[in-house]
């Protein structure tokens, strides 16, 4: 089986910004910066044959080119074992792109769990005794005001995730540049 996923990758100015914030954050584990990205589906665990029906589904997309901004830090999970995250400002292109991506998923029988796209950028992991509650709350308030962009969209890639005990590599197994076919958008 191969455990794979749909995201975006992030320009290096982007990636810069991100590593500052890492460092001034006291506690968990960092990303690399060759890990960091931006979810859009996550397919999980897939045959050979129905990842090459992801793949072929993906191949079908092809909006307008748009950009992005990173916008604030949020908790996802609890402390002791969840992450912290950057959020993304609202964006209804980079919604309509997840729900495209879905509903072309869902065309070739793959059907995604059920919950809310929520865009975010995984920053660094807890673990538990990395930071109590407070602690946690008072990095979040210092740092609400974190930004960072632009990160264009101008593509999509699919990713393979190698799970290990150093944590999970990534592999870009393909990408998918936005040509848009007749200039008009098709999420
Ligand atoms: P680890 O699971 O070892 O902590 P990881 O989360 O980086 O590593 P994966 O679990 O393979 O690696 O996840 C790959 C990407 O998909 C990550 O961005 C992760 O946040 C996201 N992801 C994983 N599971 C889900 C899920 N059930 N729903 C939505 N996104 C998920
Ligand atoms: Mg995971």
């Amino acid at each position: 089986m191969i455990r794979a996923f749909f995201a975006l990758t992030l320009p290096d100015a982007v990636l810069d910004q991100i590593e500052r914030l890492q460092a001034a954050i006291p506690f968990g584990r960092p990303l690399a910066p060759e890990n960091l990205h931006l979810t859009l589906a996550f397919l999980g665990e897939m045959t050979p044959e129905t990842l090459e029906a992801a793949h072929e589904a993906a191949e079908t997309l092809a909006p307008a080119p748009f950009a992005v901004e990173l916008r604030g830090l949020e908790l996802m999970g609890r402390p002791s074992g969840g992450v912290i995250a950057a959020g993304v400002a609202e964006e209804p292109r980079l919604d309509a792109l997840a729900k495209g991506l879905r509903s072309r998923l869902a065309g070739m029988r793959i059907q995604l769990p059920r919950e809310r796209f929520r865009p975010h950028v995984t920053v660094l992991r807890l673990k538990p005794g990395d930071a109590d509650e407070a602690l946690v709350a008072r990095i979040l308030g210092r740092h609400a005001g974190f930004r960072a962009g632009p990160v264009p969209v101008t593509g999509l890639s699919l990713f393979r995730s190698w799970l290990g005990a150093g944590g999970a590599r990534y592999e870009e197994l393909a990408r998918y540049p936005f040509v848009p076919m007749d200039g008009r958008d098709n999420f």
